[in-house]
């Protein structure tokens, strides 16, 4: 299985890794700074020595991250190659998914605590879409509240831990309870910055969109 350099170091933009299979434009490394889209969080883009990488999946079968490239490349397997994040994308995705965590708690706070996550959402390096359970009229001045609580903890420089115990990942803040989660986080909450949380487009009955932006 190919070595998640991602959850090892969130932090790492480039990389060496050698090539263990291809397959049309399909490439398999042996280790990857690349995180595969899963958990409602985007795959990264960037570059495999020199060549653009469209997206990354995660095999559902055999659960191999997969590097989709534009093109079909001429390297050969055992190949050693430079790997290169598009790291703002990147970042600002990993800013926005840790805001996620922050969002849900408080967002349990306001609005009481049937207000739960519908759905997995999406996040990427502009927003994050998250769907929670909601029935009738939805009182969005009060989304000011949450953003409020959410900037103010995030200005606190809290730090924001990931553990590791038999292959299931958890996400650690105080005060908060921990959090299960495979994503790419910030270190500490105050690389973030400031956010807006708002009412997105409705999502269907019985529920609400709330997004959030870098303010
Ligand atoms: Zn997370």
């Amino acid at each position: 299985m190919t070595k998640p350099l991602f959850w090892e170091d969130p932090y790492l933009k480039e990389a060496k890794a050698k090539i263990i299979k291809i397959d049309g434009n399909s490439v398999i490394l042996d280790s990857t700074i690349f995180y595969p889209r899963g958990g409602g969080q985007v795959g990264d883009t960037g570059e495999i020595a020199g060549s653009r990488v469209k997206d990354t999946i995660k095999d559902k079968e055999s659960g191999e991250v997969i590097h989709i490239l534009e093109g079909n490349p001429e390297w050969t397997e055992g190949q050693e190659v430079e790997l290169k994040l598009d790291w703002d994308k990147r970042y600002k995705t990993m800013k926005l998914h840790s805001a996620a965590h922050i969002v849900y708690y408080i967002m349990g706070a306001v609005f009481g605590e049937s207000c739960k996550i519908a759905s997995s959402g999406i996040v990427d390096d502009r927003k994050d879409r998250q769907d929670y359970l909601w029935e009738g009229e939805f009182p969005k001045e009060k989304l000011e509240i949450v953003t409020d609580r959410a900037n103010k903890l995030i200005e606190k420089n809290v730090p924001i831990e990931m553990k590791e115990d038999n292959g299931k990942r958890t996400w650690i803040m105080e005060p908060f309870p921990p959090m299960p989660c495979g994503g790419t986080h910030v270190k500490n909450s105050g690389e973030i910055g400031k956010v807006k949380v708002s009412k997105g487009k409705k999502p269907g009955k019985g529920k609400i969109r709330i997004n959030i932006e870098f303010a």
